[in-house]
């Protein structure tokens, strides 16, 4: 049983408008939150709405889980910040945990974000091959630093930031021969792919294709890794997303649900490969005490209540009532998703709907133009995610 302790209500109400101090990257929703409980988030005046969004795949285990914030005070009570050449208990419970996760992966570069850890692989490819190339499929999303942003392959790309870092380049996910054509420049190191593209518009990519792909490099020594920042850590109804397919790669990327809410990321790769070299690359923050307690008690906490089973199947239901209930909906596309990683691809703009289910006290994320995305924490309630399914109808009916 998890039990949920009601957090204080705000102390003082405060603007639901962006403040004109915030660089503004990101669309405003119009809402000041103010805190959370389980998989509800409330805003300044105590409304209350679902968390469909978990904020961007992070809060595996809704906001404020007890589990969780045990970790967070008693560690902040203990040591907070502990640079990675010293040793500490809390990040060897997290190495420990890593390891058995993902083995035969026994090698872990802890950050702070998924883009960094992505640029930790981008170098610890480059170092174990001495090769510059990089490929990845049309519809990537890697993050947004340089590295990972020339990794990344949206559908409409701005020029803003050209030119990108040399020797990264993408194929379409699906053309084999396209991807062999690349490998056959001989500078590629590395191949990296999400096994389903989160920010691409919830798409599976292919399990044949992305099979073939890890052959083709391990047959011309190139290294093949898997990006799980959104769909690591149970998302997808497994631990890991590349276990089905079993694609057995070189090295995985990992942030978002790890921490829960705290940010962490992580490179784990086989150390038989080669390591990343001593003295190039390092975080400050990175695998600080904090948030290795943090990310401990997330895999615990998920393991101890299968919140992984729980993805799976109560996935399983909510896609196959969506998409029951929206077969016959002129306005929807395809349903698709694995476990509480679901798309609903519509024929005209996804905003105005997540515009509409905000209203009604519903968050849900949009992913591309047309794409509604849900992404709940694993801890939701059954009856909790019908209440979504239902008002998602209603939207798209009326
Ligand atoms: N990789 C994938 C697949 C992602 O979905 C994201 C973020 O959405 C990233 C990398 C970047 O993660 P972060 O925003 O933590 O840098």
């Amino acid at each position: 049983m998890i039990t949920l302790t009601p957090a204080a209500p705000p102390a003082t109400a405060t603007s639901p408008e962006p403040s004109s101090f915030d660089a503004g990257c990101s669309g405003h929703r119009g809402l000041q939150l103010t805190h959370g409980l389980g998989p509800f988030v409330f805003d300044r005046r105590g409304r209350r709405y679902l968390d469909a969004t978990s904020q961007y795949g992070v809060a595996s285990l809704g906001h404020a889980h007890p589990n969780l914030v045990h970790a967070l005070s008693s560690q902040a009570a203990r040591l907070t910040s502990c640079f990675a050449s010293f040793g500490n208990d809390q990040r060897d419970r997290l190495f420990a945990r890593l390891a058995r996760l993902l083995d035969p992966l026994d090698r872990f570069f802890l950050c702070n974000s998924g883009t960094e850890a992505n640029e930790a692989l981008f170098k610890w490819a480059r170092a174990v091959t001495g090769r510059p190339g990089v490929v990845s499929f049309k519809g990537a999303f890697h993050g947004r630093t340089f590295g990972s942003l020339s990794a990344s392959a949206p559908a409409r790309r701005q020029a803003t930031f050209d030119p990108l870092v040399p020797g990264f380049r993408h194929v379409p996910a699906g053309r084999i021969e396209l991807l062999e054509a690349e490998l056959d420049q001989g500078d590629v190191g590395l191949v990296l792919t999400e096994v389903i593209q989160g920010e691409g518009g919830v798409r599976p990519l292919d399990a044949l294709f992305l099979r073939q792909a890890r052959e083709l490099c391990r047959e011309r020594g190139v290294l093949f890794a898997v990006d799980e920042v959104q769909t690591g850590f149970g998302r997808t109804g497994r631990w890991f997303a590349f276990r089905n397919p079993e694609l057995d790669p070189d090295a995985v990327t990992l942030a978002k649900g790890l921490g829960g809410g705290v940010p962490i990321g992580a490179l784990a790769y086989r150390s038989e490969l080669g390591d990343l070299p001593r003295g190039e690359h390092g975080s400050t923050f990175g695998g600080n005490p904090l948030a290795a307690a943090a990310a401990v008690a997330v895999i615990d906490t998920l393991e101890n209540h299968d919140l992984v089973g729980r993805s799976a199947e109560f996935g399983r239901r909510l896609l196959s009532l969506l998409d029951g209930e929206l077969a016959e909906n002129p306005r929807v596309r395809a349903v698709r998703g694995v476990g509480l990683m679901i798309g609903i691809e519509l024929k005209e703009a996804a905003g105005p709907f997540q515009r509409r289910l905000q209203e009604r006290g519903f968050l849900v994320l949009g992913a591309g133009p047309r794409v509604l995305r849900l992404l709940p924490p694993l801890v939701t309630p059954w009856d909790e995610l019908e209440s979504l399914a239902r008002a998602i109808v209603e939207v798209l009916e009326s």
